[in-house]
């Protein structure tokens, strides 16, 4: 039973008010991206109705305003994320910016010539590419920890990767082709006894379970907007802030600059040191309207109401024949990944598309892990709160006809 009411909870998102080929919109794509309730589109309207302006507190009323609710979502993401201080959070594009900066900042500065990075194999390309672009530049090495059959990475393979050469462990906290949430704390605390510091890619987790940096002890944290309710083209970076003094900038321009001359150039402190040029305020602050809607929900409410729709949807699917589930730890979040027997992923996209409901099919921007488990693409519903088990049930009558179609 649902702990919030559903059906209330729906009439927020007027996207899912949209038909699709005749049919009643059914959204099982929120591992792409989620839709967006009023609130969050409202917000970034008012921002351009009544406060736009770049952000220079001094220069007059909008721009006051405009500052004030930028900085107003920082302190949001602050708290949604249970840091010590807004000035721990640096606005990026998303999760993939986030990365980037990471590698650009704490990795260009600590990773030299023969260290090692840790990442999984479950990571999505974004936390795979810029270590690969940063081990070569530096001549660095990138060490990856194996899963088991069931998706889960394996903490015994882990402690044998780490040794004195590890200079960092980026791992995702949820897995976006399968769904795994993966033990992060136990990881954490595994690489602080050995002196390593820790990125986790939250961009799968923050829209399903708390997050809390400190209870984690993650080092560096980092999450996309539009995975969470708000706009696209916005994400965070959190970071330990003494962590963070220590970096050097990445990009450089306006607003990250205490004074330049010709010569020399002094930065701003942390954050906007790491905030170079005119950023996405409007999607900052629709951003800070995401979370303040998804805290009114409770993140506990959504993850149980979650949990319950991803057992019933497994459970059902399980009982398809032909079809395989790709991803089948104990602990997942939101995601059903599965190959249907006869078929290529894409056309039972096709046939669930025809009925309405969207499903991603392809390699989810994770292609290790799929062929870890032999496959190229996979079939991926992805749930959020406002999925229906009534949708989940249109899904089923979907597969189960495939299925019967191919004997
Ligand atoms: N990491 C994970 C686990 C993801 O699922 C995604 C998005 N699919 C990203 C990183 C990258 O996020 P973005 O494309 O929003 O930068």
């Amino acid at each position: 039973p649902a702990p919030f009411d559903v059906q209330a909870v729906r009439r927020d998102f007027p996207v899912l008010a949209e038909r699709v080929n005749g049919k009643p919109l059914a959204w099982f794509d929120n591992a792409a991206t989620t839709h967006k309730p009023q609130s969050v589109i409202d917000r970034v309207s008012y921002f351009y109705a009544h406060e736009n302006s770049n952000i220079h507190r001094a220069a007059h009323a909008l721009a006051a305003r405009a500052s004030d609710a930028y900085e107003a979502a920082r302190a949001k993401v602050a708290s949604f994320l249970g840091a010590v201080s807004p000035n721990e959070i640096i606005f990026v594009r998303g999760a993939t910016e986030g990365i980037n900066l990471i590698a650009n900042t704490f990795g260009r500065t600590f990773i030299g010539s023969g260290d090692e990075i840790i990442v999984s194999q479950l990571e999505h390309h974004a936390n795979i590419v810029p270590w690969q672009q940063l081990a070569a530049e530096k001549g660095a090495t990138l060490r990856v920890i194996p899963v088991d059959d069931s998706g889960q990475i394996i903490l015994d393979e882990f402690r044998t990767l780490l040794n004195n050469r590890t200079k960092l462990v980026s791992v995702t906290q949820v897995s976006n082709a399968l769904g795994t949430v993966t033990p992060v704390a136990q990881i954490i605390a595994l690489a602080h006894a050995a002196g390593v510091r820790v990125l986790v890619d939250g961009a799968q987790a923050v829209s399903h379970l708390r997050v809390d940096v400190q209870a984690l002890g993650a080092d560096f944290y980092v999450f996309s907007g539009h995975k969470v309710f708000g706009p696209t083209g916005i994400g965070a970076v959190y970071g330990k802030l003494d962590l963070l003094e220590q970096l050097p900038p990445w990009q450089g321009g306006g607003n990250m600059i205490a004074d330049v001359t010709f010569e020399r150039t002094v930065y701003q402190g942390v954050p906007n040191r790491f905030e170079a040029g005119t950023g996405n305020i409007a999607d900052a602050v629709g951003l800070g309207a995401a979370i303040d809607y998804v805290q009114r929900i409770g993140l506990d409410n959504i993850a149980a109401y979650e949990h319950a729709l991803l057992d019933y949807a497994t459970h059902k699917l399980q009982a398809i024949p032909g079809v395989r589930l790709i991803g089948t730890a104990v602990e997942k979040a939101s995601v059903a990944s599965f190959v249907l027997a006869g078929y290529e992923p894409a056309e039972v996209g096709r046939a669930l598309n025809e009925e309405g409901i969207a499903v991603r099919s392809g390699h989810h921007c994770a292609q290790p892990i799929l062929r870890r488990f032999g496959v190229e693409a996979t079939v991926r519903p992805s749930f959020a709160f406002y999925n229906t088990y009534e949708e989940i049930d249109r899904m089923i009558v979907v597969i189960r006809r495939l299925a019967a179609a191919r004997r």
